[in-house]
Formats: structure tokens, sequence, C-alpha cells
């Protein structure tokens, strides 16, 4: 199955109106262009934190010719490269992406209706030049924002009080990539640990120690900057306290290292809970979500090994999987998608 054989402009540049109609009465005169009905397609990936879109959206991009548009309303922002997770210059593989670290974050909350505006000219750009929009990103107010053929601000449509819209202005393919949420969890506390290995608590403590978190209101909401902001506070970098003579971290600051991490895994997990809820709104109320299982895919990330020979063989068995379970079903979709 070669994905790539497929490749054809998915997108034509929409033509001209084919009628201006002119409404007249006795006190108006308007007039409506009258447009070609063939909606922009455009693949949306969705999913909790953590469960993989990332890679299925890269996967999907180097194989139809695409561009990603970023749906994570943390990564929008610039900075914190680390505690948001954002993917490297180096795992893009050369894919542009749109709406990834641009908006700076003293510049006050991104809000969905700009998300909106700013999302709707990134996928007009994407289609003008005969490309595949693909939206990653597990934040599904502004998914919903993104995609409604209306958007009212006013109405929360995920607290059940008010309802999805399911008329959209895209030809939308939605993949949902799901984990169980226990397997989910599991990975997800392991990826803290590896993201505190990456760096995050430098990052944070110079995001501390440059800007006044205060005056950022979308950004210090992210997963870690609170969380660490306590701990940082009672142990301010280079000041020595909570060090014994040694240079080493006594009890209690330990503890509150701690506290802090086991917070953020907390607080991840319950995200991914919440927004699994989010998804499971929008399908029940119609949209046509199609569910691609990652389980089994995680099960064997989480079966750690420490000696070379059988770490090779399972990054062999991940890889079967992930292409099995994950990789060939996406294809699939999108390429029946695009045919039709
Ligand atoms: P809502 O707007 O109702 O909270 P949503 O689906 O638009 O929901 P989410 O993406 O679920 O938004 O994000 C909600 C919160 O989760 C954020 O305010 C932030 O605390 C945290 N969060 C989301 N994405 C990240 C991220 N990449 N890094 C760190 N924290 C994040």
């Amino acid at each position: 199955f070669h994905p790539i054989d497929i490749y054809k402009p998915f997108n034509k540049p929409r033509p001209p109106p084919i009628a201006v109609r002119m409404d007249t009465d006795s006190s108006t005169t308007t007039s409506t262009a009258v447009y070609h009905h063939k909606k922009d397609k455009v693949v949306v990936i969705m999913g909790a934190t953590g469960c993989g879109k990332t890679r299925v959206s890269i996967d999907l991009a180097t194989c139809f010719q695409s561009e990603i548009v970023n749906s994570d309303k943390m990564q929008v922002y610039k900075g914190l490269d680390i505690t948001t997770n954002k993917i490297t210059i180096q795992d893009r593989q050369g894919v542009p992406h749109h709406l990834l670290g641009e908006v700076d974050p003293d510049a006050g909350e991104l809000t969905p209706s700009e998300y909106r505006f700013s999302g709707g000219l990134a996928i007009s750009g994407i289609v003008s030049r005969q490309k595949l929009p693909i939206v990653v990103g597990g934040s599904n107010s502004l998914i919903h924002a993104l995609v409604a053929d209306r958007f009212n601000p006013e109405l929360n449509v995920f607290d059940g009080s008010n309802p999805v819209s399911t008329q959209l202005r895209y030809n939308c393919c939605f993949l949902w990539v799901d984990v169980s949420l226990p397997v989910l969890c599991d990975y997800l506390c392991k990826r803290v640990d590896e993201m505190l290995d990456s760096g995050m608590l430098d990052e944070l403590s110079e995001y501390y120690g440059s800007v006044d978190p205060a005056s950022q209101i979308g950004l210090r909401k992210a997963i870690g900057v609170p969380e660490f902001g306590r701990y940082l506070k009672k142990y301010p970098p280079g000041s020595g306290c909570g060090r014994g003579t040694g240079g080493e971290w006594d009890r209690g600051r330990r503890g509150v290292y701690e506290d802090s991490v086991r917070e953020i895994k907390e607080n991840t997990c319950q995200l991914a809970k919440r927004q699994i809820g989010k998804i499971l709104r929008l399908k029940g109320a119609g949209w046509d979500l199609k569910r691609v299982d990652a389980t089994e895919s995680f099960r064997e990330v989480m079966m750690a090994t420490s000696d070379d020979h059988n770490k090779k063989r399972k990054k062999k068995r991940w890889m079967e999987v992930w292409g099995r379970d994950v990789l060939e079903p996406s294809m699939k979709i999108v390429k029946r998608f695009l045919e039709e």
C-alpha cells in the first residue's frame, strides 16, 4: 500500500462564484454570491494528550502532501516548548506547521474566535497551495470553534447546555486516536518523567526568572507552570535554599519537588480524561469520528527493557503494532476520504 501513489491536488483553488443573485425589494438591494457548494477537505486528528496524534499527523503529512495546523491551546504560544510538549523542528520532517509557537504570550489569551479566524486563514493558505490541511491538537473547544459553520463564542457546547454545531464549514475527516485511559495514564506518568529529564524544570526556572506569569494569562495555565511555581517560589534557582552542606537537596526540598511532580502527573491524567469526555460529546452529537485504537501499541511501549538487544526487538515489535493498528487504518481512512 503506497499512499503516495494517490497524490493529486486535493483541494483545488475555489472557483469564482457561478452567479450573483440580486434580491431587490422597495427599501433595500442586496446581492448574494452563490458559490459552488464544494467545501474544502480538511483532516482533523483528535485524541487525548499523549495518545500519538503528532506521530500520526507527520506520518500522514509525509504521504499526502499536507501542512499542519496546531489545535493545542497551549502550543499556540511562543515559549515553554518542553513543558507544552511541542514537536521539535527535527521531528517535523520538513512539514510546515501553522499556529505552533506563533502567538506572543504577553498579548493576552488567544480566544476561540481568534483561533477560528487565524486557523481559517491558515487553512485557506494551505488549500491555495493545493495541499491538504491537517488540524492536530487536543483542544476540542478550539477544533469546534474552527470547523463549526456558525460559531457563537458565548455558548459553551461542552457542558451540555448548548448544542454542538453539526453544520461544518469544511468537509472534515475526523480521525480519533484513542488509547484506553488506564494505559494512557501509565504512559503519561512516564512521559512527565521524560519531560523532566529533557529539562522541563530548567525551562520553568528560566520562565519564572524572566517573565511575570501574571501577564501571561494563556500560557501560565499550562500544566507544569502552577505546579512548579510553588516549588520555585520556595526554592528559587541559585539561592541554595533546601540544600545540605554538600549541596545535596534536603528532605523538605525533595518532598516539595516530588509533590509538584505528582500533581503534574495527576493533572495530565485529568486533562486526558476531560478531553476524552469532550470527544465523546462531539461523537454523540453526530460528528463522524473514525476511531483508531492505539492501546496495544502503547502497551508495547510500556513494556520497558534495559538491555540493548531486547530494546531493538521491542522497537521493531512496537512499529509493527503501530503500523497495523494505527497507521494503516488511518491511511486507509484518509485515502478513502480524499477519493470521495
Ligand atoms: P476548555 O477550554 O474547556 O478547558 P479545551 O478542550 O479547549 O477545554 P484543553 O486542551 O483540554 O482545552 O486544555 C485545558 C487545559 O489543559 C489548559 O488550560 C491547560 O491547563 C492544560 N493543557 C492543555 N494542553 C496543554 C499542553 N500542551 N501543555 C500543558 N498544559 C496543557
